[in-house]
Order: structure tokens, then sequence, then C-alpha cells
């Protein structure tokens, strides 16, 4: 009985402790949200090349170095799917890479945002991924977004929301839209802390399809996990 006791005083005084790091140390959308996420890194209030933004397709400037977003194929993968408290998060064991500029990345994860973080002419997508790659040379992030509008039900959606918590078969290839040629390229940053900058981005015009239950399905775990339009500044955004 002792014992017992002692076990559960043990786990409350855990749960009190991993309660009050969690309020400290953890950003968030609505508590700790973006207004406050300079707490947590100075480049989020103070970056100039901030992402996400706004894009006005009628001020884009054409590619200056025209080259195909290239992604390696049929890459069969298990993958692990965690709900991590800011998104669901998928993380395949082999990603596969993308080619840019003849530099290769490696995808390292994508998650999903419940309305896309983006918006083009001002308008917010239903949903979005954001595919994390990294150059192996210079380390460098890209960061692959595909939008989501709602239409007919797409088989990967339904594999990553069976599989929260768990490891699922995937070719992360499956989630991109049929065409991948036509993007919009800019330099910016993350868009959660530590919001760090140099980041490329490149955000595919064919949105995916994803059905309104499935929208659904994921907005009951994250609704408002977008941080809000960031300042252009003096950037130029390219089109192709
Ligand atoms: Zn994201």
């Amino acid at each position: 009985m002792k014992k017992i006791l002692l076990t559960l005083s043990v786990v409350a005084l855990l749960s009190v402790m991993a309660m009050a790091s969690e309020d400290k140390s953890d950003w968030g959308y609505s508590h700790n949200g973006p207004a406050h996420w300079d707490e947590f890194s100075k480049a989020c209030s103070s970056g100039n090349a901030q992402s996400p933004i706004n894009i006005i397709p009628g001020k884009t400037v054409s590619m200056n170095h025209q080259f195909e977003l290239h992604m390696s194929e049929n890459i069969h993968t298990t993958a692990k799917v965690i709900d991590n408290g800011h998104s669901i998060k998928v993380t395949p064991k082999v990603g596969g890479n993308v080619e840019l500029n003849g530099e290769i990345f490696n995808l390292l994860q994508f998650h999903f945002h419940g309305k896309s973080e983006h918006t083009v002419d001002g308008k917010r997508y239903d949903m979005v991924a954001h595919l994390v790659h990294q150059n192996i040379k210079t380390k460098q992030l890209a960061v692959v977004a595909v939008f989501f509008e709602e239409g007919e039900n797409n088989a990967i959606l339904d594999n990553i929301l069976g599989g929260i918590g768990k490891n699922i078969r995937i070719d992360p290839q499956d989630i991109l839209p049929d065409d991948i040629a036509h993007y919009y390229h800019y330099i910016g940053s993350l868009t959660t802390p530590p919001c760090s900058e140099n980041v490329q981005w490149y955000l595919l015009k064919m949105p995916a399809k994803a059905s309104k239950d499935q929208i659904e399905a994921f907005r009951k775990y994250y609704v408002d996990n977008e941080r809000p339009v960031q300042e252009i500044h003096n950037r130029s955004i390219e089109s192709n």
C-alpha cells in the first residue's frame, strides 16, 4: 500500500512538474501565442525575412534560375506519426529527397496546419502540409508547401490519420499534387520558434485534395495552428 501511495505521489509530482514546464517553456497559438514568441526566440520579432507571407501573384517576378523541383521516386518506407502538441507530424525512416537548383535536400519530416499559413491574394487554403527538407551539404532547410482544398478523399491522409501514435507504411510522394512544376519561391523562415531564417520556401501552386471529413478530422487536432502572415519587406517572390 505504501508503495502504491509513493508511486502515486511521484506520478502527481511529475505531472505538476510537466504542467509547470509546459507553461513556461512551450510556445503555442493561443496561450504563449505568436505575439509572445520573441520570449522563446528573438528572431520571431526582430527578423526581417520571416514566414509565412501573403503571395500576390501579380507582384511576383519570374524565376531567375529556371529549374525543376525534382523528387526522388518510389520511396516506400515506414514513418512514425505523432501528435507533437503543435501539429500532426510524420517522420519517414527514409524520406527521399528533392533536387533544387542542382543541390540535394533530404526530407526530414512533414506536418500539417489546420489552415494554410501562406495566403495567395489573401486566400487561405483549407489545409497545408509542410515538407521540411535539409541540404545534405550546407544543412540549409527547404520547405515544400502543399496546399489542400476540399475535394475527393485522399488515401495518404487516411493512412496518416489512422496512424497517429504508430508506425505506418508510406510513400511520402503520395502527398504531392499532380503538378509539381509550378510554384512560388522565396527565402523566409521557420513559421514556429525559433523562427530561424534563410529557409527556402517552395509553395506548389496546384493544391492537393482532401475530403470534408478528412479536413474536419485533422481540425479535431489542430485548427488554429497558423502563424499570422509577416511583412515581405524588400524580398522578391519568384514564380514559374
Ligand atoms: Zn509548418
